[in-house]
């Protein structure tokens, strides 16, 4: 095995024996040599084995509004990576170069959990994101990175399409502090056409996290004109947020900009998101948000209980701020759900490329 090449656990043998990979519902079965569907995961010497292990497709330090997470540690750094591959096959995906990477060598980096925790912390960085391609695919490096932050008071921040078995969902989220789940739409046919997989398990993912763990959990719902952005379905989708997860989780409604094999749409107009935003409000979702679009108004956070005005965002920086440090209406004193932990960061929306510092002979940071 190489270096990246590591053994993993959730898979088991099939009668007409194959391996059946079990972390994600595509179920992938595979015969000897044969990748999974994500590409990183394979059967080799007769298990699953997964070879992106310690590597990355680099590091950006990032405001942690971007991932979107409004409610978390407001105004402060996250240092953001991801790996390569993806689970999901969507075809407006947004990091193609990433998520459909089968090239090993474009992630430049070798990077060892305890070296991204180092840098993290160096960096001055409250958490480490799990971003740009799904965590899932690589659970076992990020469980490790995440613990190797945790061990420097450093949070972990998965970006997930929340595709996921529920025995390797539980062992994951032990580890994770916050999380934002893509959901990309609100029909089955959706997901399966546009993303080739399946509502449901995503589902499932909303409500374990908001039942079942701590995690702090946003949602983000990227809109494309005519595919996913009809009144019915966002109203939909909204009544299943208040209903099933409650009115104090964040929804983030993002505009889509032509990409991968989905050219075909227009850039999602701003006022498809300001009226999806106003559907939410109306079924009682207290912070829904719109993003990739100018609109300070829609970015912003309002007290749920008088209305004031307590996170001025515009795009990810921040202007009034209206909490108490531990998120309280200043006005008020209702509380914002959220982690807030202190005064909000001043990071702003500066966005910086990092190259990690290759760990000494001896200090393999593993
Ligand atoms: S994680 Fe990868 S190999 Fe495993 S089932 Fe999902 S797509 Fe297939």
């Amino acid at each position: 095995m190489s270096r990246s090449t590591i053994a993993t656990r959730y898979w088991h043998r099939t009668r007409d024996k194959r391996v059946q990979c079990d972390v994600c519902p595509r179920s992938c079965r595979l015969q000897e040599g044969q990748r999974g569907f994500c590409f990183v995961r394979m059967r080799q010497d007769d298990a699953v084995v997964l070879t992106t292990y310690g590597h990355s497709s680099g590091f950006c330090v990032d405001p942690v509004e971007k991932k979107p997470l409004n409610h978390f540690l407001p105004g402060t750094p996250v240092l953001s990576f991801g790996t390569a591959g993806c689970n999901l096959g969507c075809r407006f995906c947004q990091n193609w170069d990433i998520s459909k990477s089968r090239e090993i060598d474009t992630m430049s980096d070798e990077a060892p959990p305890g070296v991204i925790a180092r840098t993290a912390a160096e960096l001055g960085c409250r958490s480490v994101a799990f971003t740009y391609n799904d965590p899932v695919i690589f659970l076992e490096y990020a469980i490790d990175t995440a613990d190797a932050c945790r061990e420097r008071g450093i949070r972990a921040v998965a970006v997930t399409a929340g595709y996921i078995c529920s025995e390797p969902r539980a062992e994951f989220y032990r580890h994770i502090d916050a999380a934002n789940v893509d959901l990309k739409g609100f029909t089955s046919e959706f997901y399966r056409r546009v993303c080739l997989g399946r509502l449901d398990p995503v589902l499932d993912t909303l409500q374990y996290l908001k039942h079942q763990t701590d995690v702090w959990l946003e949602i983000t719902n990227l809109l494309i004109p005519g595919l996913n952005d009809s009144d019915t379905e966002i109203d939909a989708m909204t009544r299943w947020v208040a209903r099933h997860l409650g009115t104090d989780v964040p929804v983030h409604f993002t505009a889509y900009h032509p990409d991968f094999k989905l050219r075909d749409r227009p850039h999602t107009p701003p006022a498809t998101l300001a009226r999806a935003r106003q559907i939410a409000l109306g079924n009682g979702i207290r912070y829904p948000y719109t993003g990739n679009v100018q609109d300070a108004a829609g970015q912003s956070t309002y007290c749920h209980e008088c209305g004031g005005l307590v996170i001025e965002r515009d795009w990810y920086r921040l202007g009034v701020y209206g909490l108490t440090d531990d998120g309280r209406c200043a006005r008020c004193g209702t509380r914002t759900a959220g982690v807030f932990d202190g005064p909000p960061g001043t990071w702003g929306q500066r966005r910086l490329p990092v190259r990690l510092t290759p760990p000494a002979p001896l200090d393999e940071g593993r």
